[in-house]
């Protein structure tokens, strides 16, 4: 058996590690908090528990294969049901668009707010999307790139997505099919996901309006999305992986051959291992854990997606209906939001929000009586944002209440706490994003940064800021795919 540390207990890490131990290696997943998740993590404030980072959990089946590579199942480990609406949208005219689970609901939906000529287009829409999905991910997105020419590896594929015209602008896309401006809003939000206006996004990315809008989202009958973490975390111990919590490593160690030779922590420890997988966000990882090595080429000249502030509130009361577990409220602006957020780099003149309140769907959130509320409203970055979050944090949190209010939901505040760009910059996310690198055509595939280090043999990256990219999926993905990468370095050497 040999030894392989994967650094970061965050989904791609966890991921990793559920793939390394089944393929037989002894795994140690070292992490400097005190509870795996990383991104995806905890907060309990008051009796008020709060999730700290994702909130629409897609695509559980890609929890359910991390968890079936150590023998367990999604089922039993994270029990979860679809929502439905998966979110109510709010617009700036006071109208409000359902998305149902379920082709007959969201077009019925559709027929009733948009006109019969929208819900007509819907079925040919979701034909589309589902065709774009069946081709991308297990040619584009579930698989290691060694090169861009691996993108010829099937021609006939790359030719079905031009044909689909995969290679224009998502946002032309969209409002080519649909007649209502609600829908072109509803169906290409997501390219935000992907860190892109949706005027800027290859219509590639319509996979992401695939995996939530259609496809469905999901929620842990209990424990929030923190339940996802601790049950991957869970199955990994059992099957024999180790976890040391905790912990910060400060190295990786090479051999005499320059090779991987494990890790160091920041107690001057020094832990020996194979090969390493690390899960910390990349440019983070170059500037502290392998100091000496210039990072890739790729990360020359970054263009970062934008970043988020989000407010966690715990509040007495609880929301009414037509109130949902996830609420998007649209702004009246919408190429001015894309612009301020992403180039002149200042909070969007009209913003669009996300309100999501867990304790819908699960009140032991929060205490009898209260609710869990989480509010994110998309911010620029830090390398191109102008804000000054020392004094604006303050006045965006009132902003943000008086935005509650003003929308019905409840907002007598117990707790709260309220996370700024600022904050992320210093939890170590480069250019105080979450949201990593974004999807630009440069930056994505086989020309996003690699999963494999090859100066140092042994050293392989998973992550957001690597192959395939940002999100719940793509991370879980990711750490699959820097596993099939050690397999390969290390082959025959495990079970
Ligand atoms: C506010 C917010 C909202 C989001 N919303 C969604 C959503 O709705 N849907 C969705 O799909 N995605 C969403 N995402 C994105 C998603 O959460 C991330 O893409 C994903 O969780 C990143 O996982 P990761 O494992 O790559 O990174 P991380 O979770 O950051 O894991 C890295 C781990 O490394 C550890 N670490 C760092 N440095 C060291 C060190 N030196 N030594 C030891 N350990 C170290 C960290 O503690 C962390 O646990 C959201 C993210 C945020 C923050």
């Amino acid at each position: 058996m040999n030894n392989v540390i994967v650094v970061g207990a965050g989904l791609a890490g966890l991921s990793a590690a559920c793939h390394l131990t089944g393929q037989g290696h002894h795994v140690t997943v070292v992490d400097r908090e005190r509870v795996p998740g990383g991104r995806s993590g905890l907060l309990e404030l008051d009796g008020f528990t709060f999730d700290t980072g994702p909130s629409v959990l897609t695509m559980p089946d890609l929890i359910a294969e991390p968890l079936r590579a150590v023998g367990g199942d999604l089922e039993t480990a994270v029990p979860m049901h679809r929502l439905d609406p998966a979110y109510r949208a709010c617009f700036e005219d006071g109208s409000t668009i359902f998305v149902r689970f379920g082709h007959e609901a969201m077009r019925a939906e559709i027929d009733r707010t948009c006109g019969s000529v929208d819900a007509a287009a819907f079925d040919g829409f979701v034909e589309w999307l589902r065709t774009l999905y069946l081709i991308e991910m297990p040619h584009f997105i579930d698989r290691n790139f060694d090169s861009p020419l691996g993108l010829l590896a099937n021609p006939r594929a790359a030719a079905q997505l031009l044909r689909l015209g995969a290679f224009g602008r998502l946002g032309a896309a969209v409002r080519k099919r649909f007649r209502d401006p609600r829908l072109h809003r509803l169906f290409s939000f997501q390219a935000m996901y992907a860190g892109l206006a949706p005027d800027e996004a290859l219509a590639l990315y319509a996979v992401i309006t695939y995996m939530d809008s259609i496809n469905g989202v999901w929620f842990p009958d209990s424990g929030g999305m923190h339940a996802v973490p601790t049950a991957l975390a869970q199955a990994a111990e059992k099957a024999g992986a180790t976890f040391r919590y905790g912990e910060s490593v400060t190295e990786i160690l090479r051999s005499t051959h320059g090779r991987a030779a494990g890790v160091r922590l920041a107690s001057g420890e020094r832990l020996s291992a194979d090969a390493v997988v690390c899960t910390v966000d990349l440019p983070v990882a170059y500037e502290k854990l392998l100091p000496d090595l210039a990072p890739p080429k790729s990360l020359a000249k970054p263009q970062y997606s934008p970043s988020a502030v989000v407010w966690h509130a715990g509040v007495r009361g609880v929301p009414e209906a037509p109130i949902a577990h996830h609420n998007i409220h649209f702004g009246a602006q919408w190429g001015e939001a894309f612009d301020a957020l992403l180039h002149t780099g200042e909070l969007m003149p009209d913003p669009s929000r996300l309100v999501t309140i867990p304790t819908v769907d699960d009140p032991s959130l929060a205490p009898e009586g209260c609710s869990t509320v989480y509010v994110l409203e998309p911010a620029p970055n830090l390398a191109v944002g102008k804000v000054d979050w020392k004094s604006e944090a303050p006045r965006m949190r009132d902003r943000l209440h008086q935005f509650l209010l003003d929308h019905g939901y409840p907002a007598e505040v117990v707790t709260e706490d309220l996370v700024t760009p600022q904050d992320w910059q210093d939890q170590g996310m480069a250019a105080g994003t979450p949201f990593a690198l974004a999807h630009t055509f440069p930056q994505t595939g086989p020309f996003r940064p690699g999963n494999v280090e090859k100066r140092v043999p042994g050293v392989f990256f998973a992550g957001s800021n690597t192959v395939p990219g940002v999100g719940v999926p793509m991370v879980l993905i990711s750490g699959k795919l820097a596993a099939q990468r050690v397999a390969d370095y290390l082959p025959g050497r495990a079970r």
